[in-house]
């Protein structure tokens, strides 16, 4: 971890652990629920620096206090000498950004997650980088009454075009934040930006009434999935805006690519993505990913290559088997499309399938089909998106490539 500045200021209150939960913080992850705590002796305000202690009295760890959410403390810091003001944060943000800078990804048309959140040890602030403008997201207290700061930060670091704020309305409330969407410095652009990944352009829109985002964590999967492209026909489910299918047309030099996606705007600025680029052999479709593939199946239709890019199906924990399931069939129709000796290349972004479930999942569709599953790649998200080893939770993108035999 990087140094971190020493305090003079006063101890901060103290919070005390119920005994059982001390090992998890002691092992640095970032979240303490409303349960793992007693009740405070002392008022606490929202947004206070306050020191968790175990039972027994002793510091584990310093955060700050949100009595709405039900993350009540977010800890940043383990060091007791270490003050949670301006200087530990700037400390941070810097690291961050140093490390995209070492990742090449600080550049103009580029487009990367310059905060990742907990990845970052930045618990509730995320900062995406659209050639020079920037959306700041917020997820906890905590960050949103430091953002005036964090913005002259970044305008100090990056001199962005403009930074917009996103709020999702779920998490608002669940934090009891009071930011809306807006651009909060400089001009928004008027006009899509348009960004470069690995060579391909992306047309982004955040500012107008027809506003996409961008999955930035699929990155290098794209490029990687592509050198397995040559030669066949490929499929890429859930297509969005058209990363995996522009990708593999543009590096991959398939025979054809079909992307197919339920939403009809992102089928139609997929197909804007194809023109830009200059790539006429690629046809998007709407369509639902299992109609589609169970059509594929009916009528015999193979692929040398499946992409299975689903959204998250399993949101929740209540809808943690019903999202399993949802996982079992994708994969098993998908698997269904996909001449023997061919690819599958297929991703799920839910935190709570844990990647062990994943090959789990797979492992079944295996026996399922009778077909077997040779795993080339086991991938997670690209290295602007970086798994803190004490937050599982920041590891939740998991991209196979596998053989079907
Ligand atoms: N592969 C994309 C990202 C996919 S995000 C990329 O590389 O950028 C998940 C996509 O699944 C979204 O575009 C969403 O519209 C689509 N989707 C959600 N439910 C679907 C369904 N039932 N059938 C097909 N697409 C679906």
């Amino acid at each position: 971890m990087e140094p971190e500045q020493n305090s003079t200021t006063a101890t901060p209150k103290a919070l005390t652990l119920h005994g059982a939960k001390l090992g998890t913080f002691l092992a640095r992850h970032p979240w303490v629920l409303d349960r793992s705590l007693q009740i405070p002796t002392e008022p606490i305000e929202v947004g206070e620096t306050v020191d968790l202690v175990s039972a027994g009295g002793r510091f584990v760890a310093r955060g700050i206090y949100n009595p709405v959410s039900r993350i009540r403390v977010r800890l940043y810091s383990w060091n007791p000498e270490v003050a949670l003001d301006d200087s530990f944060f700037a400390t941070r943000l810097a690291a961050a950004l140093d490390l995209r800078r070492q990742l090449d990804l600080l550049g103009q048309p580029s487009a990367a997650r310059l905060v990742f959140s907990e990845g970052d040890y930045l618990s509730g602030l995320i900062v995406d980088k659209f050639g020079g403008h920037l959306v700041v997201q917020l997820t906890a207290k905590a960050m949103e009454l430091r953002l005036p700061w964090i913005l002259e930060r970044l305008v100090q670091a990056l001199a962005p075009q403009s930074i917009s704020i996103r709020i999702d309305p779920k998490v608002a409330a669940a934090e009891g934040l009071t930011s809306t969407d807006q651009c909060v410095y400089g001009t928004p652009p008027s006009e899509p930006v348009v960004i470069e990944q690995h060579g391909v352009r992306f047309r982004i829109d955040f500012g107008g009434a027809q506003k996409t985002g961008y999955y930035l964590d699929q990155r290098d999967n794209r490029r990687i999935a592509a050198a397995w492209a040559n030669g066949r026909d490929v499929l890429d489910v859930c297509c969005y805006t058209g990363g995996f299918a522009l990708t593999l047309a543009a590096l991959g030099q398939p025979t054809r690519v079909v992307g197919v996606d339920s939403s009809e705007r992102a089928v139609v600025q997929a197909r804007e993505n194809a023109a830009e680029n200059g790539l006429s052999a690629v046809e998007f479709e709407v369509a639902d990913c299992f109609d589609y593939l169970e059509r594929c199946c009916t009528t015999q239709r193979k692929f040398g290559m499946v992409v299975l890019d689903p959204p998250k199906f399993a949101g929740n924990r209540r809808a943690l088997s019903s999202g399993m399931r949802a996982y079992h069939r994708l994969n098993r129709l998908a698997v269904e499309c996909v001449e023997p000796g061919g690819i599958l290349v297929t991703c799920s972004c839910s935190g709570l399938v844990s990647r062990e479930d994943f090959r789990h999942i797979l492992s079944g569709v295996s026996q399922k089909t009778g077909r077997g599953l040779q795993v080339l790649e086991q991938r997670g998200a690209a290295p602007d998106h970086p798994v803190s080893i004490s937050c599982p939770e920041t590891d939740y993108l998991k991209c196979f490539v596998c053989r079907v035999g």
